[in-house]
């Protein structure tokens, strides 16, 4: 579904990606773990072309979204993209949050886009926040909002970077839920985060960053068990 091939991203002289092959299959979840400023949180960035590449290309589907005649519009159409601070919109009430992308960008009339927002909304419990505005929900529900927002396009693919970081642990649970229900639902993610208990759960493929290489990846397994790369056993010992 998307390859990821020999990826460089410099800041002026800082190589902080150098040279990431990943491949990410139908309905695989890659939990993406490593120490701050290894390059995370660019990597799925640079995926959602909000960054642009210095080498390398990113395929979605068989198509090159690098490629410079690619419209991003188009590329985050399909490929949605949850942040750790929500980035809700403060003005507008939860259900004009999650239908502006399908109105906007996909065209699709008001009434339909509604009733396509209040079904999401009403999966993850939030049907009765439609009209509220994101400063009286909770972190946990704004969090759960921003998911629901970003699966209103239907996107082919979701990107997750430290969703749970800003919250309080009792509605960390919360968020984690809406994700493992993504997972049985068969959505394709790459999720960013430092939550290692849950990497292990919810990963079908773990990749250990350092300095914006991709030193080592495999299943929970292996990599939480018997990682074969010294710097990825140096790291979970430090955090496990
Ligand atoms: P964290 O776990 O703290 O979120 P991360 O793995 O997501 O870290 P990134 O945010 O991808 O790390 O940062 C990787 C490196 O790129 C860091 O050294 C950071 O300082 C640098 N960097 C990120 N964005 C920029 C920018 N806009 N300009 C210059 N340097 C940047
Ligand atoms: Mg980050």
């Amino acid at each position: 579904l998307l390859s990821i091939q020999g990826v460089w991203k410099n800041y002026h002289d800082h190589s902080v990606l150098r040279g990431i092959d990943l491949e990410v299959a139908p309905h695989e979840v890659v939990c993406l773990i490593g120490a701050s400023g290894s390059g995370k949180s660019t990597l799925l960035r640079c995926v959602n072309l909000l960054e642009s590449i210095d080498d390398g290309a990113v395929y979605l589907d068989g198509t090159e979204i690098t490629d410079v005649r690619t419209d991003p519009d188009d590329v985050r159409k399909r490929i949605g993209m949850v942040f750790q601070s929500y980035n809700l919109f403060p003005h507008m009430t939860v259900l004009e949050n999650v239908t502006l992308a399908p109105r906007k960008v996909h065209k699709t009339p008001a009434a339909k886009a509604e009733a396509e927002a209040m079904e999401l909304l009403a999966r993850f419990g939030l049907e009765g926040k439609a009209k509220e505005y994101p400063d009286r929900l909770s972190g946990g529900q704004q969090q759960r909002v921003a998911v629901v927002r970003s699966l209103a396009t239907q996107p082919r693919l979701l990107l997750l970077d430290e969703v749970t970081s800003a919250l309080d642990p009792t509605l960390v649970m919360e968020v984690l839920g809406v994700i493992r229900e993504l997972k049985a639902a068969g959505m394709t993610m790459i999720i960013a985060t430092h939550e290692m208990g849950f990497a292990r759960d919810i990963a079908d493929t773990v990749c250990f960053l350092e300095g914006g290489v991709l030193l080592e990846h495999g299943p929970p397994e292996q990599i939480f068990t018997a990682p074969e790369n010294p710097r990825t056993r140096e790291f979970l010992r430090r955090v496990l």
